[in-house]
């Protein structure tokens, strides 16, 4: 290998959300989490992929025990629009029967997809099911009823990435939310 390997440019989005803003909220929203929860042992699903930067950072703030699962999850649709078919491509470890549920969400576009998540996880007959997403996007939802306990950030109808998020699975690993328009 050569000791000065060339350097690579990477296109770097333009920040959205700071990282720093981000931080703050998270820790926030875990506050009012633990003061909802107490020491109830919940269990804390993370919707891949999108999901994963936000629920790990969140895990961290949280004071009561919990288990962790993992539910795949893709909406149909090209780079940028989703069609509000689900299809589960990784199923739950441990059965929900009688648990605390909190779902963590990248973010709520139509709303589709988490209106979903959440009539398939109440068939496993939890005894509660929370959601908490880091965005939301009010303009774009298409399912009026849907709750989401927690939200991080409204955001306007635009696609971004970072944070977890992805364009054809780049820019999952920037610290900020970034836009590409
Ligand atoms: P829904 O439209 O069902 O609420 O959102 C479906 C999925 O589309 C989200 O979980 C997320 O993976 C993806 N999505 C929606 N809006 C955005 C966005 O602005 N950026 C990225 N990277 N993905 C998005």
């Amino acid at each position: 290998m050569s000791k000065n390997p060339p350097e690579v440019k990477y296109f770097e989005p333009p920040v959205y959300i700071a990282e720093a803003d981000i931080k703050a909220r998270v820790r926030e929203l875990a506050q009012k989490i633990n003061a909802e929860y107490g020491m109830q042992e919940i269990t804390a699903i993370c919707t891949l992929k999108g999901g994963i930067v936000f629920f790990t950072d969140l895990l961290r703030h949280l004071k009561m025990p919990v288990v962790c699962e993992f539910l795949g999850v893709s909406s149909y649709g090209n780079h940028t629009e989703s069609t509000g078919e689900v299809k589960v491509t990784l199923d739950l470890n441990e059965p929900l029967i009688g648990r605390h549920v909190l779902v963590v969400e990248d973010i709520v576009d139509t709303g589709l997809t988490l209106s979903y998540l959440q009539d398939y996880l109440k068939m496993k007959k939890p005894a509660s099911v929370k959601t908490a997403a880091l965005l939301f996007k009010p303009e774009a939802l298409k399912t009026p009823d849907l709750k989401i306990d927690y939200i991080g950030f409204e955001i306007p109808n635009r696609f971004v990435v970072g944070y977890g998020l992805d364009y054809a699975e780049k820019f999952r690993g920037l610290p900020y939310i970034g836009t590409l328009e």
